[in-house]
């Protein structure tokens, strides 16, 4: 009974026409064009190489140029992980869009794939046919601040203005220097700051920019400095770039600055709290960050607090504050509960989290979903897991639960999959 509605759930939400809010899709190159190219995203390297695969497989001076000798390395180890949600994700792949027959990738196999591959992304209608195909309408991107975000549709790929550098690599030459191209202003402190940001943000609003995002490390906390610290940390760093309390306060000074021009320019400010770098160092490229269970909410109190007309989507690395998060959106009015970020990317994980929101958190303030993909082709599997997920606690938990009919329960999950994400960003 219960596989069955299910099932009918899951019919009706694979209809819907979707937004993804957050990516790192190249909008001038967003397929993959070889397996290699989906063989790279970071979940088979780290896994691979977890597994047992030495890290010079893949990386370094000796590796071969050829793109189907890279993938020929890392497909031993695809043995090891087969059992692995994001392995499944692959094999999605292969067989929906490239008519793969296996259920797993072998070494006896997988040149029939890459094969199945090379025919499929050499298509002149490839991106079309994955945007179909995945009922994607609109991709955010994840946008430097100096992108000149030319040459794309920007209703099809949202831009979206990223200010890692902006508040943490702000004292180096080279990120100086690509502000001062990016603005034309130099920054000297406090004042001209100020005005490279306001360049910033009308420069990327003109050009259709929907949000500003951050990655955050479990120890930064959010808060007002004042510009005259502000200035005396600024000229700190230009003699000691290392010094650590004034590049705290400096940090704390860009951020709160970013937070300003968002409610200035009506910006929602997505947080992605609680990543730390780094943490195994011998790990493959974008293997080596891992969450850390010390970070709390509470670091961003003063912030929810002092700028109640931004809108705060916010990203936990873990499940581990998947609660707090609740508890805070439940409480403040500009926290909203934005997908399933990474370690909490995973279908056990995603069902308990879901459960937890769609129980507590007002129904118009939770974004369901996002896939944080680099290649279009990841958005098919990664979406179909959330969304079936999705249709699992609404049986479970809605419709045999709390009785609630079919039509209710499909209500629900359209507003926090298609409608929140369209309202919240503020896309036509
Ligand atoms: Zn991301």
């Amino acid at each position: 009974m219960s596989q069955a509605l299910e099932q009918r759930l899951l019919e009706q939400i694979e209809q819907w026409e979707l937004v993804d809010p957050h990516t790192h899709i190249n909008p001038h190159a967003p397929c993959a064009r070889t397996l290699t190219d989906l063989l790279g995203y970071h979940y088979y390297t780290e896994l691979a190489h977890s597994a047992g695969m030495p890290k010079k497989t893949i990386e370094g001076p000796q590796v071969p140029q050829d793109p189907k000798a890279q993938a020929a390395a890392l497909i031993p180890y695809l043995k090891h992980i087969d059992n692995t949600v994001q392995y499944s994700w692959l094999v999605e792949i292969a067989q929906r869009l490239f008519g793969f027959p296996h259920e797993r990738i072998t070494e006896e196999n997988w040149e029939e794939l890459w094969h199945l591959a090379e025919q499929a992304t050499q298509r002149a209608d490839w991106e079309q046919q994955v945007l179909r195909t995945s009922r994607l309408q609109a991709v955010f991107l994840t946008n430097d601040f100096d992108d000149p975000l030319q040459g794309f549709d920007t209703s099809r790929y949202v831009p979206c203005l990223r200010t890692d550098d902006l508040v943490f690599k702000l004292t180096e030459p080279e990120v100086q220097q690509r502000l001062v191209r990016a603005t034309g202003v130099e920054v000297h402190g406090a004042e001209s700051l100020g005005r490279a940001l306001d360049r910033l943000f009308e420069h990327f609003v003109s050009q259709g920019a929907k949000a500003c995002a951050i990655s955050l490390p479990p120890d930064f906390c959010p808060e007002e400095v004042p510009p005259d610290q502000a200035d005396g940390a600024w000229k700190q760093l230009q003699q000691n770039p290392q010094h650590a309390q004034a590049r705290s306060l400096w940090s704390r000074f860009v951020f709160w600055s970013l937070a300003q021009r968002c409610q200035e320019f009506r910006l929602p400010f997505d947080l992605m709290i609680g990543v730390n770098r780094g943490v195994y160092a011998h790990g493959v490229y974008q293997g080596q960050d891992l969450f850390d269970s010390r970070v709390s909410l509470i670091q961003y109190a003063k912030l929810w607090n002092a700028f109640p007309q931004v809108v705060f989507p916010v990203s936990v690395l873990a499940s581990v504050t998947n609660q707090e998060l609740v508890a805070y959106s439940w409480i403040f009015p500009n926290v909203v509960v934005h997908g399933h970020w990474w370690y909490s990317n995973t279908p056990s994980v995603i069902y308990r989290d879901l459960a937890n929101r769609l129980e507590a958190v007002p129904r118009n303030k939770i974004i369901g979903y996002y896939s944080d993909m680099y290649k279009l082709e990841f958005a098919l599997p990664k979406f179909g897991m959330f969304k079936r997920v999705l249709a699992r606690v609404l049986a479970q938990e809605f419709v045999l639960h709390r009785r609630w009919s079919e039509q209710r329960a499909l209500d629900l999950a359209r507003q926090i999959l298609v409608e929140n994400p369209r309202r919240i960003f503020g896309l036509e």
